[in-house]
């Protein structure tokens, strides 16, 4: 019976609306991205428990929400992790950096940026090296660097990190205190939204615990996070999303 395994607990109350989820389904700790490109990795014979809340359609794996820094560190982000994600390392930073300095190029002198999650900084130097102010930070893995320290940022970006974190509400929280009170906030998660429905299976290839996909958002997710914390919600497509409090001047041209 799923509802006994240890680390599944019964009842999981839904970490962005509050209602109660339920299990949806379990994949092996081994699931990964690559699956959709027809490559599997050797089952790892450990079961990973995915809960859907009835309410929002929000998705996750409730174990993580008991790992440490090290476990992720161990099981997750270690020395293979680079073979089920070939991309994280330059190629994805150097695209989104491109794609900011697209969007906000003309502007960059007005833009105090932040990019959050930001690994090992390859965005951020991207940037700083066509003119940009712009700043990395990682939570993860935790460091002494409190937040409030950074400052406050007019424009923040986070790529690939809402659906790693096995804690939206600390996740919210971070970028609130972060955020000035006229900022963007420009984001990539892939919505749930047509991939994860009631009475079917989790085939969907981004639902993959070896990648540290833990959290999946549905659309309506997003408007709740949004509202809940006064902020704007919108998206540009189904995988980079923005938030704002007031837009900036400069990122008007986004609007409508
Ligand atoms: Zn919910």
């Amino acid at each position: 019976m799923p509802t006994q395994h240890q680390s599944t607990p019964a009842s999981v109350a839904c970490p962005v609306c509050a209602v109660a989820t339920v299990i949806h389904d379990v994949v092996d700790f081994n699931k990964s991205c690559e699956e959709a490109r027809q490559h599997f990795l050797p089952l790892s014979g450990r079961p990973i428990y995915y809960h859907r809340c009835t309410g929002c359609g929000f998705v996750l794996a409730p174990e993580f929400s008991s790992w440490s820094e090290q476990e992720f560190q161990q099981h997750i982000y270690n020395e293979r992790y680079i073979e089920i994600d070939p991309d994280y390392v330059s190629r994805r930073p150097l695209a989104n950096a491109e794609f900011v300095r697209q969007l906000f190029g003309d502007s960059r002198q007005l833009i105090r940026h932040l990019d959050y999650g930001g690994g090992a900084g390859v965005l951020s130097e991207a940037l700083r090296g066509q003119g940009w102010d712009s700043t990395s930070y990682d939570p993860f893995p935790r460091s002494e660097q409190k937040i409030a320290a950074l400052g406050k940022f007019n424009l923040i970006t986070a790529f690939e990190v809402f659906e790693h974190v096995p804690d939206v509400t600390e996740l919210m929280n971070n970028l609130g205190t972060l955020m000035e009170n006229e900022c963007m906030v420009i984001f990539s998660t892939l919505l749930s939204d047509g991939h994860i429905q009631p009475n079917t299976r989790l085939t969907w290839w981004y639902a993959s615990p070896r990648n540290g996909h833990i959290s999946l958002f549905s659309n309506r997710s997003l408007v709740l996070l949004a509202e809940q914390r006064g902020l704007q919600f919108g998206s540009f497509n189904g995988g980079t999303h923005c938030l704002f409090n007031r837009l900036p001047a400069w990122a008007q041209k986004l609007h409508g």
